[in-house]
């Protein structure tokens, strides 16, 4: 090929991409679209998944979706609900794995990004940022105890990655407890935390030093401490979330976390809270750590924590253990981290969450959801196994994986978005916004009980 022609050829390309970006953008910018519109956004999606980002995800999608709805698109979100590019309305009972817990688009969470978006959108990453300082206090008032020095992040994985390191460098030791069905992300520090051993074996051996305990079992927990001092690895930190989310809404028994933190004292060992899903409001309080009246050393959190419209995560730490990171504050960096949009984000979703009393709200129609959905079931013994739960993180458990699949597409059907967990596909799990109205509440276990009703046992 001659320089000339591929010249030619890499502007001829370049032109249809730019007319391609155009188009997009041109949806973006839309506020209605139409039938034509959407078919074609449709086409794009469905196309653009098989080629080019992954065709296993449609896979999935039809598994738990009915006829040719596995090609359902999103489009545009609100309240506690979301729409697809048709128009099609759905109750959104996944919530992101929680991420909606002041609702999708909170007025007050989107004013502070797009007020701060006008203003500047990143950070120089050398001068000081002011928001950063600003929701660093704010965590230090809110969070239980004693936490009081903040290091930003873009995720829950990366939260965890901070926890480990910070436990490491404060400790000079490099053990952990970590438990059953965890879920602490999919790096490979975070990843060595997490139980699924279905997304561990192909990346073994992870970082070592990693140590499973059954959750919920604190015989096993003080065994493992006794053991690992006396090979003299000592326990750096136990990681867990005091209430599972992943692993299927799994409560912890009375009184464990109490003795867990007992434990960690013993032996000189930090407590790390994974708090990304039980955080900001999810279970009631605005901290799992506070229903059971326990202050880890150090709390995770992401998720909910960018109020739904950006990513933003955070871990805090008693200064104690942060202060490891005073001599070298360049120990551990992410450029993205602390932005001012996810800053602003975050400073306004706390404020609506205090405001608007939703860690309350959450323990209130939690309490109602749950019984109702108890009640829902009713009969139906053979299918369902157990409805459990604490605020507005509702985990219902079916006999078999296929009964969970069967009902999620018939909620789908009915445009309730629900969601079988990746790690315990057999837990369907609810974790809608903290907002959502007793009436969207009613009609979600309204269409439970009617699926209910034909799915075989
Ligand atoms: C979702 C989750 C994570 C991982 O968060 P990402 O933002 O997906 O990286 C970690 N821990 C817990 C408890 C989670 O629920």
């Amino acid at each position: 090929m001659s320089i000339d022609y591929k010249q030619e050829l890499k502007s001829k390309q370049n032109e249809q991409v730019s007319e391609y970006i155009n188009k997009v953008l041109e949806l973006i910018e839309k506020e209605e679209i139409n039938e034509q519109e959407a078919a074609w956004i449709t086409k794009e999606t469905i196309d653009g998944f098989r080629e080019h980002v992954n065709p296993g995800f449609l896979a999935y999608r039809k598994t738990v979706t009915k006829d040719g709805q596995f090609a359902a698109v999103e489009w545009s979100d609100n309240g506690s609900c979301f729409k697809d590019v048709n128009g099609k309305e759905y109750i959104d009972c996944l919530g992101g794995f929680g991420i909606y817990n002041v609702g999708h688009r909170n007025p007050k969470v989107l004013k502070a990004v797009t007020d701060q978006l006008k203003r500047q959108a990143l950070h120089s990453q050398d001068l000081l940022d002011p928001l950063r300082a600003m929701l660093a206090k704010i965590l230090a008032d809110i969070t239980p105890g004693d936490l009081k020095y903040a290091f930003f992040t873009n995720s829950g994985t990366e939260s965890v990655e901070a926890a480990l390191k910070l436990a490491k460098m404060y400790s000079e030791r490099t053990t952990f407890i970590s438990t059953t069905r965890a879920f602490h992300g999919k790096s490979l520090g975070s990843l060595s935390g997490t139980a699924k051993g279905m997304f561990r074996k192909p990346f073994l051996p992870l970082i070592p030093g990693f140590r499973h305990v059954p959750f919920g079992d604190i015989d096993m927990m003080r065994k493992t401490f006794e053991v690992c001092a006396s090979v003299g690895e000592d326990v750096a930190a136990v990681i867990l979330e005091p209430i599972q989310g992943e692993g299927g809404i799994i409560l912890p028994p009375e009184n464990y976390l109490k003795q867990v933190r007992e434990l960690c004292d013993q032996y000189g060992a930090l407590l790390i809270f994974d708090e990304v899903q039980t955080g900001m409001g999810r279970t009631g309080k605005m901290f799992a750590a506070e229903l059971y009246d326990v202050v880890p050393d150090i709390i995770c959190l992401a998720k909910a924590f960018g109020g739904g419209v950006m990513p933003a995560g955070a871990i805090v730490a008693r200064e104690e253990v942060f202060k490891s990171w005073f001599p070298n504050p360049f120990m551990h960096t992410t450029t993205f981290g602390g932005n001012p949009l996810a800053c602003a984000a975050a400073i306004a979703t706390i404020g609506v969450l205090i405001e608007e009393k939703l860690p309350e709200r959450a323990a209130e129609v939690g309490e109602y959801f749950l019984k109702e959905l108890i009640q829902a079931a009713k009969g139906h013994e053979d299918k369902v196994q157990e409805i459990r739960g604490q605020g507005l993180m509702i985990g219902i458990e079916f006999h078999q994986d296929e009964i969970g699949y069967e009902v999620s597409k018939g909620m789908f059907d009915r445009g309730i978005l629900v969601a079988g967990t990746l790690i315990n596909s057999k837990t369907i799990r609810i974790e809608p916004a903290l907002t959502i109205s007793y009436e969207e509440v009613d009609r979600v276990v309204r269409n439970f009980k009617e699926v209910l009703e034909y799915v075989k046992g």
